[in-house]
Parts: structure tokens; C-alpha cells; sequence
């Protein structure tokens, strides 16, 4: 099939779609067919919807920050295994060729609590899985003291889903090309609590340059996007649009390998914790 028969075919189907469902034709952002699709997107879901004018500047100058705009402007992920499909077909930043695997995250969806690290270490590189060395170990170890778990009622990710090598930081390139992929996640997955760990999530999160001691043991905001779900009259289409914004109560405290290298560190820690157990109380939940 020719680009201009695909096309054709694609708003043909658009068009009709539309008609029967409120005789309306939409405005629609364009889509392209997987096998015309940059490498980025090459396992992105077919008919990956973009903003016709984001991604026709992306492909003539493909930078990070370009590919950036072109996620956060398709607006909605349907669901968090295309997230995980866009994360892993990602190469908006240098980490894309230095890792072995993405780690988009893992846990419940609409999980009480999202816990957000840093960044994968080696073990996490290995098998793609958020959080599973030593810091991962004692992670656990906290959430349960305080009845969460990633199997009953939280989700794992990180502020960057590649390795940076040597585990050094994040830089502020890899961190803005890979922030449209978590804030789309807490959309999606609407916590009702964030816990961030150590400076990194910190600070990246809630856009400030104060340290983790002045930022842990108070609760601050995240303004996120909420998704409502918009059931046209075909109950078999569901569209999930970002429409407003929800504010989401943050708690921040060390990150589980700062407690591995200091045993001073883990009575706050642990004070973090409590606080966080109250808010759920308070909740009315756990
Ligand atoms: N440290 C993090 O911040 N995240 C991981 O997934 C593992 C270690």
C-alpha cells in the first residue's frame, strides 16, 4: 500500500468511525502505520496517534527534546502496556544505547501508594524489573512495615527507566527526555499518595533545588493530570483524555541505598514511614 493509500485508508476509517458514533466527524491528530514509524517508535502499537505538526518537526530534526514533545502531545496512552511499549522502543537519550534493558515499572494499577527512585542500577538493567538489588530488598522491607507491597497495592518506577552507567546521577537531558513517560504513568494510574525516594525523585518531582533533608518528613503536592474515561456510545471504545488536574500528596525520604551506607539515616526514615502510614488512615484506606 502507498503513504497516500494508508492515509486515505486511515481517515476514511476515522471519519466513519465518527459518523457512527455521533455523526460528527473530529478533529483528529494524524497516525502513522508501524512500518512507517521511525526506529523510536518501531514497537509502538499500530496507529500510534501523534500531533501532525510535533512529529513532522521531530523527524526533520530528531533531538530528545524534540521526541519529548511528540509523546506529551499525543495526549493520552491508552493503557500502561503502551507506556511500557513506548519506554522500551525509546532512544530519545544516550541511556537508549548504553542499556541492556528499559524498566518502565511494575505493580498494581491504580495503586494507594506510587513509589518513585532514581534511576535503575545494574540488577535492574539486568532484568528489567524496578528495585530488585539490595536497595530494592530493603524498599520492600519498608513497604511492608507499613502493609504496601508492589503485588497488593503500589506501583514501582523511576524518574528515568534506563541505567545510567556507573549509577551515576541522571542528567537534566535524560531526566526532561524521560519525564512525558512518568507523568503520563501517574495520570494513568492515579495514586493516592507518592512516596519519592532520595534527592534525585525529589527534587526532579516537585521542580526544586532543596536538599532531601529539608524536602522528607512534610507532605508537599504534585499537581497531575487525572484521566477520566470517556465512554462514547459504542461501550467498546473507551478513550482515556487527560481533562484536569488532580493534586496528589507527596512524601519524600532518603532512598533505601543512602540507608544501606548509613545506619543514621534510618530512624528518620523510619518517622517518613509512619507518616505515610497516618495519611493512609486518614484516607480511610489500608
Ligand atoms: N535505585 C533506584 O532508584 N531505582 C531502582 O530501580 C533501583 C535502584
Amino acid at each position: 500500500m502507498t503513504p497516500e493509500e494508508k492515509s486515505s485508508l486511515a481517515r476514511f476509517l476515522d471519519l466513519a468511525g465518527d459518523y457512527l458514533m455521533d455523526g460528527h466527524a473530529k478533529n483528529r491528530p494524524n497516525c502513522f502505520f508501524e512500518d512507517d514509524a521511525p526506529e523510536e517508535f518501531s514497537s509502538l502499537p499500530l496507529a500510534y496517534q501523534v500531533d501532525e505538526e510535533e512529529f513532522s518537526e521531530y523527524t526533520q530534526n530528531p533531538t530528545p527534546q524534540r521526541l519529548a514533545s511528540v509523546l506529551s502531545s499525543t495526549g493520552s496512552f491508552q493503557n500502561m502496556a503502551d507506556i511500557a511499549a513506548a519506554i522500551c522502543a525509546c532512544k530519545a537519550c544516550p541511556l537508549g544505547a548504553t542499556r541492556t534493558l528499559a524498566v518502565p515499572g511494575e505493580g498494581v494499577e491504580r495503586p494507594l501508594v506510587m513509589v518513585i527512585g532514581e534511576g535503575p542500577g545494574a540488577n535492574e538493567d539486568a532484568s528489567g524489573r524496578p528495585f530488585v538489588g539490595r536497595a530494592g530488598q530493603l524498599l520492600d522491607k519498608m513497604l511492608a512495615s507499613i502493609g504496601l507491597s508492589r503485588e497488593k497495592n503500589c506501583y514501582i518506577a523511576n524518574m528515568v527507566k534506563c541505567r545510567p552507567p556507573g549509577n551515576r546521577d541522571p542528567e537534566p537531558e535524560e531526566i526532561t527526555a524521560c519525564s512525558p513517560f512518568l507523568e503520563q504513568q501517574i495520570t494513568l494510574l492515579s495514586p493516592r499518595l507518592i512516596l519519592c525516594v532520595g534527592r534525585v525523585a525529589a527534587q526532579n518531582l516537585l521542580k526544586t533545588n532543596n536538599g532531601i533533608n529539608s524536602l522528607r518528613g512534610t507532605f508537599a503536592e504534585f499537581r497531575a493530570n487525572s484521566a477520566t474515561e470517556n465512554k462514547p456510545d459504542n461501550p467498546a471504545i473507551t478513550n482515556i483524555e487527560a481533562t484536569e488536574q488532580t493534586a496528589i500528596p507527596v512524601l519524600c525520604t532518603f532512598h533505601p541505598s543512602a540507608l544501606l551506607m548509613d545506619e543514621s539515616l534510618k530512624r528518620p526514615a523510619w518517622e517518613d514511614l509512619k507518616l505515610l502510614r497516618a495519611k493512609i488512615e486518614s484516607l480511610g484506606e489500608g
